[in-house]
C-alpha cells in the first residue's frame, strides 16, 4: 500500500531511526511517534526531562502520516454540535486551544509545512445534486452551515459565507493545510538530538514505570501513550471507552491547479479533499456510508469505499480523475465525541480517541497529559478522563 503523502522530497529523504538497542531508563517514555506523541516529546524535553520515545513503525506510520492534512479549529464535531453536546465552555475552550496549537505549529515549522489558506465547509459536494435525496440533504446542510456560522461568530471565530465555483457553504479563514507526513518528520528532525527516538520498536506491555518492547524495557516514572487508532489494543483496559475505525483515502494525478483553493469538506464533513501545490488531489471520506465494515483494526483499503472516494474525487475535481495511490489508517472514536486523556496506571497517561480529527486536538491532548502527570493539573472538561 503506497501513501500519496510519501511522494515528497522531505519524506523520501527521511533517513530513518534505529530500533531501541536494549534496556534503558529515562525520566519519561512516550509510546507512538505521530503528531501527538511528538508534541508530548517536545513538551517533556522543554521541561528538562530526559525522554525515550518509541514507535512500532516509522515516524507517522499511522494516521498521523496518512490523513487528509486538514488543520481545522475545534474538535471533530462542528462548533454548534459540540456546544449542544458538551456545553459552551468545553466546546469553545477546545476550539481556542486548537487554534493556539495551529499558531504554534505554524511558527515552528513555517509556511512550507503549514499553509494558512483557510478551509471551506461545503453544503453537499461540488456540482448539481444527482438525486432528489441529495438535493434535500444539501438544502438541510445549507441551513446547518448558517447555524454553524452563527455559533462561530457568537464566540469571535472568523467565518464568512462561501458562494463560489464549488457550491455554497462557509469559509473559515484561520484554518490551514499540510502534508501530514512532512509535518511529523519535520518535528522528529527537530527533536532527534534532544530526545532518544526509536522506530521499529513495538510495545508489548505498559505498566507503571515500565514499557516492555520487543527490543528491551524502558524504565520511566512518566509514560505517555499517544496512540489514536488501536489504542484499545495497546491498552486493553480502554476497550469500551475507545473504538477503532478505518478511514480511507486516495491521491490522484494532478488536475487543474486552481480547482481547490484550500481544504474542502462537504456532505456534513464526511467527504473531504485538498489539493497539493503540484495539482494532485488528496481525497477521503464515506465513513458514514460503510459503518458496518469500517469498525475494524485492519488498514487495507477496500474496493467499495474506494469507489465512493473516487466519486468524491470526481466531484471535487469537476471531472474524471486518475487515481495514483490508495491507502487507509486507523483512528479512535469515543461515545460522546470527547477525546481521551486518562491516567490508566500510576504515572501512565493515555491520549487518543480524536473521532477522526486529531491533527491539532492530539497535540492539545499531549500537552494536557504532560501537565496532568507532572503538575497534577486535571484535564479540562473537553477531555474524557
Ligand atoms: C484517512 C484519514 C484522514 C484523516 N484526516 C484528518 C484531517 O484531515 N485532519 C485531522 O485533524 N485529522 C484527520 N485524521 C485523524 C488524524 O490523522 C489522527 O487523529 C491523528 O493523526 C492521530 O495522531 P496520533 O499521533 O495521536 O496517533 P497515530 O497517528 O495513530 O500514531 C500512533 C503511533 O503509535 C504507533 N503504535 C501503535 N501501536 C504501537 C505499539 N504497540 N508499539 C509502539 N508503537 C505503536 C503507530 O505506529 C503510530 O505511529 C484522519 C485520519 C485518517 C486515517
Amino acid at each position: 500500500m503506497s501513501v500519496g503523502w510519501d511522494a515528497d522530497p522531505d519524506v523520501e529523504s527521511w533517513p530513518g531511526l534505529p530500533p531501541l538497542p536494549g534496556d534503558t531508563a529515562a525520566d519519561a517514555c512516550v509510546v507512538g511517534l505521530g503528531g501527538s506523541g511528538l508534541a508530548a516529546v517536545q513538551d517533556l524535553v522543554e521541561r528538562g526531562l530526559s525522554v525515550v520515545a518509541v514507535d512500532a513503525g516509522r515516524v507517522a506510520a499511522g494516521a498521523a502520516g496518512r490523513n487528509g492534512g486538514f488543520l481545522l479549529g475545534g474538535p471533530a464535531l462542528f462548533l454548534h454540535d459540540a456546544i449542544a453536546q458538551w456545553g459552551p465552555d468545553a466546546a469553545v475552550g477546545l476550539y481556542r486551544e486548537t487554534q493556539r496549537e495551529l499558531d504554534r505549529l505554524e511558527s515552528m515549522l513555517g509556511p512550507d509545512v503549514v499553509r494558512r489558506v483557510g478551509s471551506i465547509r461545503l453544503a453537499g459536494l461540488p456540482g448539481r445534486p444527482r438525486t432528489a435525496g441529495e438535493a434535500e440533504d444539501r438544502a438541510r446542510e445549507i441551513e446547518d452551515c448558517a447555524v454553524h456560522a452563527r455559533a462561530l461568530r457568537a464566540y469571535g471565530f472568523a467565518v464568512v459565507d462561501y458562494d463560489g465555483p464549488l457550491g455554497t457553504g462557509i469559509f473559515l479563514p484561520d484554518d490551514a493545510a499540510m502534508n501530514p507526513a512532512r509535518r511529523a518528520l519535520a518535528l522528529a528532525r527537530r527533536l532527534a538530538d534532544r530526545a532518544a527516538l526509536y522506530e521499529h520498536t513495538p510495545v508489548a506491555r505498559i505498566e507503571s514505570g515500565r514499557v516492555v518492547t520487543g527490543r528491551g524495557v524502558v524504565h520511566a516514572r512518566v509514560v505517555i501513550v499517544a496512540v489514536d487508532g488501536q489504542l484499545e489494543i495497546v491498552l486493553p483496559q480502554l476497550a469500551g471507552r475507545v473504538r477503532t475505525a478505518r478511514l480511507q483515502m486516495l491521491a490522484t494525478h494532478p488536475v487543474a491547479r486552481t480547482r481547490l483553493p484550500c481544504p474542502v469538506y462537504g456532505r456534513w464533513g464526511y467527504d473531504y479533499a485538498q489539493q497539493a501545490s503540484d495539482g494532485r488531489l488528496f481525497v477521503g471520506g464515506g465513513r458514514d456510508r460503510f459503518l458496518d465494515t469500517e469498525w475494524t483494526t485492519d488498514v487495507q483499503p477496500t474496493p467499495e469505499v474506494q469507489r465512493h472516494v473516487e466519486g468524491v474525487a470526481e466531484r471535487m475535481a469537476g471531472g474524471p480523475v486518475s487515481v495514483v495511490q490508495r491507502w487507509a489508517a486507523s483512528v479512535g472514536f469515543t461515545a460522546d465525541g470527547r477525546p481521551l486523556c486518562v491516567e490508566v496506571d500510576d504515572g501512565v497517561v493515555a491520549i487518543g480517541g480524536y473521532n477522526g480529527t486529531g491533527n491539532l486536538v492530539g497535540p492539545v491532548a499531549a500537552r494536557t497529559a504532560v501537565a496532568h502527570v507532572l503538575d497534577g493539573t486535571p484535564p479540562p472538561l473537553y477531555f474524557a478522563s
